[in-house]
This record gives C-alpha cells, sequence and structure tokens, in this order.
C-alpha cells in the first residue's frame, strides 16, 4: 500500500515537531515536505531538534503545493498562517488536518463550502486528543440534566486564542441539549469586567493561561446539593498524536469538511 504524502505546516512549534516525531514512527505516512517561515530551501534533518527527514522547507504554500505531490497537510501554526494555509491547500486538491485552533465562524463557514465545492475532505479539530473529546460529549451528556454549567480551561501561556477552541467547542456542544438560560443572579454586577468569564448564551467560560500547563479543561455542573466536574488533562502534546494520525488516515477517504474528532469515532 503506497505511503499517505504529508505536508507539515509549522514544524518548529510545539505540536508541529510532535507530528514529525509521530511521522517518523509510522511506516505508513511519508513526510514529503514542511511550510515555515523560517529555513527556507533547508531540509528537515538540518533543524537542530527535528527528526532527521530529507524534506525540503517552503515558506510559501502556493509555491510548496505546486512543487510537491502531497496528500495532506497537517496545519499546526497560527489562526491567521492556519486559514491561509487550508484555503490554499483545499484549491490544490490537498486534505487539510487542522489542530490549528482560533478561526472564526466565518472562516469555518467559508471553508466548509470551498470543501464541498471542490470536493475535498478536510478535517478540523479543535482538540485531538481522544479523552478530551470524550470530556466534550460526557459533558453534552450530563448538559440535558444540569442546565447550570461554567467551563474552566487552563493553557501555557504563549497561547495565542482565548477562550480556548476545545472550550468554544464544548459550549456549542452542551448548546445543543441544554435548555436556554442565563445563569446566576439576575442583578449580578461585575465590579471589576471580565471576572465572570466570557458569556455564550448564558454559560460561562474562563480561561487561564500560566506557564507550566498544556491544556486542560474542566466542567463544571451545579445542581441544588450536588456538582458534577467533568475534567481533562493533556499532560504532554502526545497526547493529540492519535487523532492527529486518525484524522489523517480518515481525511483521504472523504470529500467534505469535517469539524470536530468526535465525528471520527464510533
Ligand atoms: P507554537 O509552538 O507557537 O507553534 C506555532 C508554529 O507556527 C511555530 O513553528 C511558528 O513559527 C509558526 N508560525 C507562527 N507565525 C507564523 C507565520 N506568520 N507564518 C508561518 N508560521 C508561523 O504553538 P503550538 O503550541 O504548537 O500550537 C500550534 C497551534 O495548535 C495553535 O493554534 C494551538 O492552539 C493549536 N493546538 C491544537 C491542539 C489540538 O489538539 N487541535 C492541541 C494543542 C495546540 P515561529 O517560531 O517562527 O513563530
Amino acid at each position: 500500500m503506497s505511503k499517505i504524502k504529508v505536508v507539515v505546516a509549522g514544524p518548529r512549534g510545539k505540536m508541529g515537531s510532535e507530528a514529525l516525531r509521530m511521522i517518523e514512527k509510522d511506516d505508513s505516512l511519508e513526510l514529503v515536505a514542511c511550510l515555515d517561515r523560517q529555513n527556507k530551501g533547508k531540509q528537515v534533518y538540518e533543524i537542530d531538534g527535528l527528526p532527521n527527514f530529507d524534506a525540503y522547507i517552503y515558506d510559501d504554500v502556493e509555491e510548496c503545493f505546486q512543487t510537491v505531490e502531497a496528500d495532506v497537510l497537517v496545519d499546526l501554526t497560527t489562526p491567521k498562517m492556519g486559514y491561509i494555509h487550508t484555503k490554499t491547500a483545499i484549491n490544490y486538491g490537498v486534505r487539510p488536518v487542522v489542530g490549528t485552533t482560533g478561526f472564526t465562524k466565518e472562516q469555518l463557514e467559508e471553508l466548509t463550502n470551498l470543501a464541498e465545492e471542490k470536493g475535498i475532505g478536510a478535517i478540523i479539530a479543535p482538540n485531538f486528543a481522544v479523552g478530551a473529546v470524550l470530556m466534550m460529549q460526557f459533558s453534552k451528556w450530563a448538559a440535558k440534566y444540569f442546565p447550570d454549567v461554567e467551563i474552566i480551561e487552563r493553557h501555557h501561556d504563549q497561547k495565542l486564542d482565548a477562550p480556548s477552541g476545545t472550550s468554544i467547542k464544548t459550549a456549542e456542544l452542551i448548546q445543543e441539549v441544554r435548555e436556554q438560560k442565563k445563569q446566576g443572579h439576575p442583578d449580578e454586577k461585575e465590579t471589576i469586567p471580565g471576572a465572570r468569564g466570557a458569556d455564550i448564551d448564558g454559560m460561562k467560560i474562563h480561561s487561564v493561561r500560566l506557564p507550566g500547563l498544556i491544556a486542560h479543561q474542566e466542567v463544571v455542573f451545579g445542581s441544588s446539593g450536588q456538582n458534577l466536574t467533568i475534567k481533562h488533562d493533556s499532560f504532554h502534546r502526545e497526547s493529540f498524536m492519535s487523532g492527529v494520525k486518525l484524522a489523517i488516515d480518515h481525511v483521504v477517504k472523504i470529500d467534505l469538511l469535517v469539524y470536530g474528532l468526535e465525528n471520527l469515532l464510533d
């Protein structure tokens, strides 16, 4: 069976370098190029700390897809670059697997329509950790019975977007089943703006950013006399890689955009 040819965008990043290590260990995948704003024209093995691949580094996404024959783009960059990479990949018939978070609703809608129009598979997942996907699913289940809920997400202090893509996705899943309600006291006032967190449909999301953290989330449900907490911790970025691999294997078989890893699980 021929290998799936993969381009990784963001290879020097915390997630991107982990994706390279995953590809190195997987005989069904072949790294054919990387997209990086530094090291243009070099090979991956020339970059300190990266695995021993002889795959060229491009800084221009169009040039990369014009030159290299690729099946899948794995994007682990920034919201701005990730959006450009994803759109360009779809236009070139390269299937994106996107871990980058922070895309707007409008961008997601546009990419969904573009993938459908071109008949190109794409997977965008704000969280590739299987445990986190289960945490979101369990939260959706619980919200049917506990409409009062607050989400506390904790991430490392280099994260660019807040609240996290996972917390927004969790709130959206909860929204599907939760009876609409504004939580807290009707006359509640913030004496310091932001004290009660971000608001989605009356639910609150609190974002903590500290060195030492990776990716953690608690979904706390309250009702009279009881609390239910559903919690997930990613202690290492390796935790995301089985989901990235699952998405790569899946994306080559589909012809539309799928948002969320939960749609790939049984
Ligand atoms: P990171 O360590 O900061 O890596 C980001 C990479 O993108 C770096 O290599 C960076 O290069 C590159 N980059 C930044 N700006 C760029 C630009 N203008 N053009 C080209 N490349 C650029 O971040 P990370 O922790 O790996 O996270 C990457 C993304 O994955 C984030 O959106 C994060 O939220 C997301 N994430 C997703 C999951 C998931 O399961 N879906 C899990 C964790 C993180 P420089 O060094 O030159 O800046």
